[in-house]
């Protein structure tokens, strides 16, 4: 891919009658030449729609022209829209990013636009009201025309449809009532700018570490100084609380904030907190947005409405205005890692955002991610420290349960000193929570007597049995089928037997032990969104609930009270399986659940059940010795010359043909580069060999820190030209593997 041509972002003076660059939200090597037609004005960074191949797009003016097509055979530029030019530092944080991830930068600009319709400013609308005429002897009032006056005693404005639909009539009953003067329709401006968070109104009072702590931010902020900090503290130490005030100095300074968390742990709690501390709702940027409110965000942003936006990590590529600062929330979750299109993590490319605005990045966890400690041990970052639980509130104490010498009953997951503790739990009237991260019923299902396994026709997975849905289903691609009552491989009746437990079936445990208690269940296929995580916290809260079983969803910055209970039932899940990180993770997930308990004046009890009591990630959880396995992890990533202290990619090759993806590889790997301080491994299947019906392989490169990885990457793609049907993904500092 020649980088070249999308490389000077800088500087064309606005041109006229001349020809320009155009970069395309498209997967091209760079951007294209376009005339600019007379009385046309047009500046680096404008939104422009051009012409490509019979279609219409909208692109950014990226720089001068290349002058690599003649001036006749130009395509003019259509249009400009009116919003403000993306700004220098944001089309240069599109080619890094671009650069980084081995992807076209259009791939990544893609990232950055809105739909079209944002480029437009909204039309103004009609809000339908009573009139100040009273309803006279002659009016004609239908039952339809009451119902619709009916409802506009509720509200002072409705929409059309708004009123319509509540009133249950169609538009023309509306349309007549104004005919007759007793409704008017009244014009309203397009978008509203977002309300403004008010910074000036001081939050709570800081314990002292707290305000040393947000005292460093925010002269960070006031100094206008780059740099990323850690913000590290256990959970309850007041992270939150701190990073607003690093936030209430952005505003201050009149600059845009930008908070990115994973996804499910953008809670209505945390968006209360927020409207708490500044008046306000921020701007929210994530899939549950709606498209209409999308457009207005979109515009927000790019217009500098937006002060400050809550977002998962594609909000992060929204053209701001004017950037002053980014907070990172749980920096360690792997949901910050996109895998899909552009692959790259969250956390890393807001760190280059911030260094190329020249502004603090903030990154906050109980639970720092291995790379990030490594960068605040050689002092690329900064580390604050919040030593304690606000309040007082003390770490719950930690049992591990060993399930070899205290076994669960056949069929059962529960082990009898976990039992006794819920028991104790429910007399005493507090609330406990079960953990087990799998969705569904049972993981596996088998046939008793041929032993067929039911798999996904399209992944190499097993189907998981949810029993509530009456289906079984992969989690992987989403296929979905009816639970059969005969093997589809022997055809026997009634040997289809569920094995092991997912969070339903621990549900029905639960509810035979203990029948009296008020159980809920948790799992991202039972709730879905902020606002139903939010009702459920809600009746935790007033202890309309005495168990939680959950999955993950329930681990994530929620605080419950008077739960001083949590069991993790399988404690083991997720510590094998070849994954570099896979005890990083685990420690972090098992942690954060853990932090679930006891949070105010009640100490909690955590029980660990695994039948590897001796396993360095049990033991540091139990010791609560977080910086000890750190340090341990740290020492074994040196050795084994794995990332941080080298650098690594994966490069994934698919196809639905399997002989076509082999020869690929094989193509490959007679190109593969040749170096003695490089690595290269592979082909080899890669984890989940097939995958939504492609055929996978994997080659890993692991080179040194100073190694030019890209470059090499990239070299060695222009090298092969692949067969058409095989996709090629590039995997800088692959995650899960
Ligand atoms: P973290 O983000 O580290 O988990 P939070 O900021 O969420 O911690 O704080 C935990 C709880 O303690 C929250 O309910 C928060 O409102 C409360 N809290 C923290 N610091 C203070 C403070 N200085 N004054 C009052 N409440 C606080
Ligand atoms: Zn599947």
């Amino acid at each position: 891919m020649p980088p070249d041509r999308a490389s000077s972002p800088r500087a064309a003076p606005a041109e006229e009658g001349g020809r320009v660059a155009v970069l395309l939200p498209l997967p091209l090597a760079g951007a294209y030449d376009y005339a600019v037609p007379d009385g046309l004005v047009v500046g680096p960074g404008d939104y422009v729609m051009v012409p490509l191949g019979g279609a219409r797009h909208v692109g950014i003016v990226w720089g001068p022209a290349t002058g690599e097509v003649a001036a006749a055979r130009l395509k003019p530029i259509e249009r400009r829209y009116d919003v403000p030019p993306m700004p220098d530092v944001h089309r240069r944080f599109v080619e890094r990013v671009a650069a980084y991830t081995v992807s076209p930068p259009g791939s990544v600009l893609r990232l950055s636009l809105g739909s079209s319709a944002a480029l437009e400013p909204a039309a103004p609308g009609l809000v339908y009201r009573r009139s100040a005429q009273p309803v006279a002897a002659g009016d004609r009032v239908t039952p339809a025309r009451a119902r619709v006056l009916a409802v506009l005693e509720e509200g002072p404005a409705w929409a059309l449809g708004d009123l319509a639909r509540a009133a249950g009539v169609g538009n023309g009953v509306i349309h007549g009532l104004v005919e007759l003067g007793l409704v008017e329709a009244v014009p309203v401006p397009g978008d509203r700018p977002p309300p403004i968070p008010d910074w000036r109104t001081p939050g709570p009072v800081l314990s002292s570490e707290q305000a040393a702590a947000a005292a460093d931010l925010t002269s960070q902020q006031r100094d206008g100084r780059p740099g990323t900090v850690l913000l590290d503290g256990v959970t309850g130490s007041g992270k939150t609380e701190v990073y607003f005030e690093a936030i209430a100095a952005c505003l201050a300074a009149g600059r845009q904030a930008l908070v990115l968390v994973p996804e499910i742990a953008l809670t209505g709690q945390w968006l209360d907190r927020f409207q708490r501390r500044f008046g306000v709702p921020p701007v929210e940027w994530h899939s549950e947005v709606a498209s209409g409110d999308r457009r207005r965000n979109w515009r927000a942003v790019a217009t500098g409405t937006a002060r400050v936006v809550v977002g998962a990590r594609s909000a992060l590529f929204l053209p701001y205005a004017d950037l002053g600062l980014i907070v990172v929330d749980e920096e360690h979750d792997g949901a910050f890692k996109q895998e899909d299109g552009v692959i790259y993590h969250g956390r890393d490319m807001a760190v280059l955002r911030g260094h190329l605005a020249g502004i603090p990045v903030v990154l906050a966890s109980a639970t720092p991610s291995l790379e990030t400690v490594v960068n605040v041990d050689t002092g690329r970052y900064r580390m604050v420290h919040l030593p304690d639980r606000h309040g007082g509130a003390s770490l719950p104490d930690i049992q591990v349960i060993d399930l070899r010498r205290h076994r669960p009953e056949r069929q059962r997951w529960l082990a009898p000193p976990l039992v006794q503790a819920l028991t104790d739990t429910l007399a005493a009237g507090e609330q406990s929570l079960l953990f087990l991260n799998r969705r569904g019923y049972a993981p596996l299902t088998l046939c008793r007597a041929c032993g067929h396994r039911l798999e996904c026709p399209s992944c190499t997975a097993w189907l998981v049995e949810h029993r509530l849905a009456g289906r079984l289903q992969c989690h992987h691609c989403g296929y979905s089928t009816a639970l059969p009552r005969t093997c589809p491989a022997c055809g026997e009746e009634d040997t289809l037997a569920a094995c092991g437990p997912g969070v339903e079936r621990l549900a029905e445990e639960v509810a035979a032990r203990f029948p009296t208690a008020r159980v809920e269940l948790v799992a991202s296929d039972t709730l879905t969104g902020p606002r139903a995580v939010e009702a459920l916290v809600e009746r935790v809260g007033r202890h309309e609930v005495d168990m939680l079983i959950g999955t993950q969803v329930v681990a994530k910055g929620h605080h419950f009270p008077m739960l001083t209970l949590v069991g993790v039932v399988d404690a083991d899940l997720g510590l094998h399986g070849g994954d570099l990180r896979a005890g990083e993770r685990t420690f972090q997930l098992l942690s954060q659940v853990a932090g679930r308990a006891g949070r105010a004046e009640r100490p909690g009890v955590v029980y660990l059940q695994t039948i590897e009591p001796a396993h360095p990630v049990i033991q540091a959880l139990a010791r609560g010795d977080r910086d000890g396995f750190l340090e341990a992890e740290i020492d074994g990533r040196r050795q084994a010359h794995m990332p941080p202290f080298s650098r690594l990619a994966a490069l994934i090759l698919s196809s639905p043909a399997a002989a076509d993806v082999d020869r690929a590889a094989q193509m490959l790997a007679r190109a593969a580069p040749v170096d003695r301080d490089l690595t290269v491994l592979g082909p080899a299947p890669a984890p989940l060999s097939v995958l939504r019906g492609r055929h996978r392989r994997r080659f890993l490169v692991n080179a040194p820190r100073t190694a030019p990885l890209q470059a090499i990457l990239r070299d060695w793609l222009a090298r092969v030209r692949l067969p058409g049907s095989v996709r090629c993904q590039v995997d800088v500092d692959p995650y899960g593997f």
